[in-house]
């Protein structure tokens, strides 16, 4: 078998450099692309002008890389050139020149391509802030809406493939309305930041506590029984109700209203988000301050049936004597609202 003697087919040793040079090109463009492309998955959340200077920078970037390339290739052709087997002028000194040549350019090339990769960081970086400041409420730091929803359309994929439990939880802030007439605008954004710190303090690293919008937050659990997710909510609601709010050296109180549902066979996101909806509605119709979870039929009251614990903190508490009176009208709204609750 022929075995080629390097000093005899300085070809053969550019041919090497060459072959290597290139795959070490494919695999930084293999694993670039690969990241870029889970990145423009997210694209669609940027707005105009950060798209834009997304795709100059990438322009920018594609154009001095193919430049390199080029100026690299066309280097080396004229190095073939030289070294081809007709071409009989070319003595040991002069070959060791070009090789010593071929291994400038590749130091150039190398030199450029690092310059490239680290502009490339530092643009992924920029996507990445991008990214995470469309799908972060600005005033809490929880995730929004967006990522919300991406969050349960992941879930439900999951539990339809795995069959793994998706609950979500509802709450929504009591007479916040009159929270902010009564202490200020900028009171309510305080303890809405505050309320998101105790939400994510009563759940779970795996659970999604996230900001909807206003003062509704929900949460999605999976992977837990529904039982699970109706302590949750009971958990976060009493949570909020005990933590005194701090602020200009005041102490105020708020309380949550909650709605549970856990995904039903062939159920989707849309349905499950309604159930829960439901049953928040019928928290606050119950007198707020409390938790119900829809059963897929119904909605149920979570919380233990004492007057005391159903009354919204805004809400005065009626006298003693008339303990009798709230029982009959707390009996009588539950039965309105299993009634509301089975027509909807
Ligand atoms: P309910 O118990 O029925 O939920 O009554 P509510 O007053 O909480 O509900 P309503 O929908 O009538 O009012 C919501 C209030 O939430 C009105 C709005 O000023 C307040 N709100 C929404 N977003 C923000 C916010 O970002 N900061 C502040 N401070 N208040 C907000
Ligand atoms: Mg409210
Ligand atoms: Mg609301």
């Amino acid at each position: 078998m022929y075995l080629p003697a390097i000093t005899e087919t300085p070809s053969f040793l550019f041919g090497v450099l060459l072959g290597a040079l290139l795959l070490c090109m494919g695999l930084c463009l293999g694993v670039w692309f690969g990241r870029r492309a889970t990145m423009l998955y997210d694209v669609r959340s940027m707005d105009r002008d950060q798209v834009q200077h997304l795709l100059s920078g990438l322009f920018q970037w594609t154009h001095g890389f193919a430049n390199d390339v080029s100026q690299y290739r066309e280097f080396m052709d004229g190095i073939s050139t030289k070294l081809s087997p007709g071409d009989n002028s070319t003595d040991d000194g002069q070959v060791s020149t070009l090789m010593a040549q071929i291994v400038q350019a590749n130091e150039q090339l190398q030199q450029r391509l690092n310059h490239a990769e680290a502009a490339l960081k530092d643009q992924a970086e920029e996507i990445t802030a991008y990214m995470s400041e469309a799908r972060t409420d600005t005033l809490t730091d929880l995730p929004n809406r967006r990522a919300f929803d991406d969050e349960l359309t992941r879930r439900m994929a999951e539990w339809r493939r795995n069959e793994t439990y998706v609950n979500v939880v509802i709450l929504d802030i009591d007479h916040f309305k009159r929270f902010n007439d009564q202490f200020g605008h900028a009171a309510g954004d305080a303890v809405l930041v505050e309320v998101a710190r105790v939400m994510n303090a009563a759940t779970r690293e795996s659970d999604m506590v996230a900001r909807l919008g206003g003062e509704e937050f929900a949460v999605v659990l999976a992977g837990v029984e529904a039982s699970e997710a109706r302590r949750a909510a009971e958990r976060i609601r009493k949570a909020v109700a005990a933590n005194a709010f701090r602020y200009e050296g005041k102490s105020l109180r708020v309380t949550v209203s909650c709605g549970v549902a856990l995904a039903l066979a062939g159920e989707d996101g849309v349905s499950l988000m309604k159930r829960a909806d439901d049953a928040l509605y019928a928290s606050k119709a119950a007198g707020r301050n409390v938790s119900h979870w829809h059963d897929s039929q119904r909605c149920v009251l979570l919380t233990a049936s004492s007057p005391e614990s159903r009354q919204s903190a805004l809400t005065p508490q009626p006298p003693p004597s008339d303990a009798a009176f709230v029982r009959v009208c707390d009996d009588l709204r539950q039965r309105l609202l299993e009634v509301a609750c089975e027509d909807a």
